[in-house]
């Protein structure tokens, strides 16, 4: 039997010596979750929290965003979700300027994501993954060239 692209490319992530970053959520001890082996693309944060931010599974403590211990069977810690509610480069921190302003982003919080400020997807510390629209995000990519400096991203796997 002829194995998958996807196949390949997870026994070779696991034969280049890589693990799986963590969770970047503060309390969370999982690993993130994978997006597509093919292209070793993965997210920022494990499947249990996607689901508790996705569908509100949490109480918000001094404006954070809290996952209750047992709120779901398998988490065992209060996890503080490190997304945001807005586009972090509202300060422009990015060299470019926001189109929509901080406040205005509760309406359209589907358009905002997780982002690596580096580039580096293997980079999971809470200090390197930002929240920034899509705007934001595009524009950055391109940039910077995120594409490109995204290393393990960039292997030949066709
Ligand atoms: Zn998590
Ligand atoms: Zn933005």
């Amino acid at each position: 039997m002829v194995e998958t692209k996807s196949a390949q490319a997870k026994k070779q992530f696991y034969a280049d010596g890589h693990t799986l970053p963590k969770c970047v959520n503060d309390g969370c001890t999982k690993d993130v979750v994978v997006r597509e082996w093919k292209n070793w693309s993965i997210k920022s944060e494990c499947t249990s929290c996607i689901d508790c931010r996705k569908n509100k599974k949490y109480t918000i403590q001094n404006n954070k965003k809290i996952i209750k211990k047992g709120s779901k069977r398998s988490i065992i810690n209060d996890i503080i979700i490190h997304k945001k509610d807005f586009c972090e480069n509202f300060n422009s921190h990015l060299g470019f300027k926001c189109p929509v302003n901080k406040e205005e982003w509760s309406n359209f919080a589907e358009s905002l994501d997780l982002d690596h400020l580096d580039g580096d997807h293997m980079n999971n510390f809470p200090i390197n993954v930002k929240t920034y629209c899509k705007l934001c995000h595009n524009r950055k990519s391109k940039q910077t060239g995120d594409w490109n400096s995204n290393k393990p991203s960039r292997r030949k796997i066709d």
